[in-house]
């Protein structure tokens, strides 16, 4: 991969840490420093022999063979016998839909989703009811977060008010209130004016936040619900064309190499984008890109059944796409896995496929499906997964204390991942309030068991810690 973009990245990665209290801390919860934690006969990275890690205030406080004998009193055992230990993982693009849409989700049970998931920290996105583009709905959305207390909750601003793509909101006042707002996007729209785009881009530039654009050109794809191709044809559905994404993905990589500015492309879906997002790392453009583990797995032969649970935006497209996609995100091209979590009711779901509301679940299953892509029945490792699920999503957001090393002094926030344990993805068993998954009766390979955040289990044996 280009390096030059970890240098744009890197530089000031750490220089908010002090400013974020422990998740709970605020709402007056314990938070992990108050007990120890050993974890024992863990393989760090899946590498090398088994070890124990003694957590203590909320940090790695040592890393050997055996440690029994150095846990204080009370410390909180857990026997992960063999498992996977990896940096809590750090999703860039999730929607928790509080406020506006608690029937489908909450910041609770999107924390508790997260959490079985092996995440420590999630960006929730702006389109909720009303609109996330002032400082008190992105203190809300926060400090519910720390409510809870599972997982940090980091709300997204909006770029524009109400999401209606005409008037920039206050990036400044969100990024100074206590939710130290750092991502802004109109994620679910596009902005497609290109001299609204340029202010943003020259606006972000003075406090240094990250702009994620959802790259449709909305001319393009009126009255669009599939990916347009030969199966959205003979289905009579209308068809979504790449070059919808791809002329945004274009215009956005061209306004960032004359402009600045941090630019991140949402959800990537085509083979084209991965093309634009070569020449973008070659001429040292600070662009990053995620991409779905829907688009590297599922591809539009899913739309045959007509069933509302695939449609999603951008669409399903086709396999050179999840060819394309796959070798991008393992040669560093695209950057980082998000998922794109998008709970709905079954109202929104259980109904005509053009009438369905574009979005699938996500967050419980990521981990299970990118190691059967990549580790399982691909060539990659375990710290490949470490670095597209959780370091580079930290780099990108500059988030303090995730995406860390796995090494004493280190804050813990970690996850656990049972090889040995399959599992079968049913979405009335997640911790989501919707059931929207697509992978519905699909065999999962592995198990997150445990995740800890600044040494607070938030999750054991698969199960939130309520
Ligand atoms: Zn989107």
């Amino acid at each position: 991969m280009a390096q030059t973009d970890k240098k744009t990245f890197d530089e000031g990665a750490l220089t908010m840490t002090s400013e974020y209290p422990a998740t709970g801390e605020l709402a007056g919860h314990p938070t992990g420093a108050e007990h120890a934690v050993l974890l024992r006969g863990v393989l760090l990275y899946g590498e090398g022999e088994k070890q124990d890690v003694l957590i203590q205030d909320g940090v790695i406080a040592e890393i050997g063979a055996d440690l029994a004998d150095s846990a204080p009193q009370g410390a909180e055992v857990l026997d992960l016998d063999g498992q996977v230990l990896l940096p809590g993982l750090v999703d860039m693009h999730v929607h928790l839909r509080e406020p506006g849409r608690e029937d489908t989700e909450t910041i609770a049970t999107g924390s508790a989703a997260a959490a079985q998931g092996g995440f420590t920290a999630v960006f929730t996105m702006a389109n909720t009811a009303p609109v996330t583009d002032n400082p008190a709905i992105a203190e809300m959305v926060w400090f519910k977060g720390q409510n809870t207390n599972l997982c940090d909750v980091h709300p997204v601003g909006s770029i524009s008010k109400g999401l209606e793509g005409k008037e920039l909101t206050e990036f400044g006042m969100m990024a100074d209130s206590d939710a130290k707002v750092r991502m802004f996007s109109d994620d679910g729209k596009c902005v497609d004016d290109p001299r609204l785009m340029r202010r943003a881009i020259e606006y972000s530039k003075g406090m240094d936040v990250l702009l994620a654009q959802h790259c449709e050109e909305p001319r393009l794809t009126e009255g669009a619900v599939a990916h347009e191709g030969e199966t959205a044809a003979r289905l009579g559905l209308g068809g979504w064309p790449r070059v919808a994404e791809e002329s945004i993905v274009a215009r956005d990589a061209i306004m960032a190499r004359d402009y600045g500015g941090r630019l991140h492309i949402c959800h990537a879906s085509t083979e084209g984008t991965v093309e634009l997002l070569r020449w973008v790392k070659d001429q040292d453009i600070p662009l990053s890109a995620e991409v779905t583990p829907h688009h590297l797995l599922l591809t539009d032969a899913r739309l045959e059944t007509y069933d509302g649970v695939n449609r999603v935006n951008p669409p399903l497209r086709e396999q050179r796409d999840v060819e394309a996609l796959r070798a991008a995100l393992i040669d560093g091209t695209v950057d980082c896995v998000a998922t794109d979590h998008a709970p709905h009711g079954s109202e929104d779901k259980c109904c005509e496929f053009d009438q369905a509301r574009p979005g699938m679940l996500g967050i419980e299953t990521s981990l299970a499906l990118i190691a059967k892509i990549f580790v399982i029945d691909g060539d990659e490792d375990w710290r490949f997964v470490a670095k597209v699920m959780s370091e580079r999503p930290a780099e990108i957001t500059k988030l303090p204390g995730h995406g860390r090393p796995i090494a004493v002094g280190e804050p813990a926030n970690l996850c656990a991942v049972d090889l040995n344990q399959k599992w079968t993805a049913h979405g009335k068993d997640m911790a989501s309030k919707a059931n929207n998954t697509p992978y519905e009766g699909m065999e999962m390979p592995v198990k997150v068991t445990t995740t800890l955040l600044r040494g607070k289990v938030t999750c054991k044996n698969g199960s939130a810690v309520k």
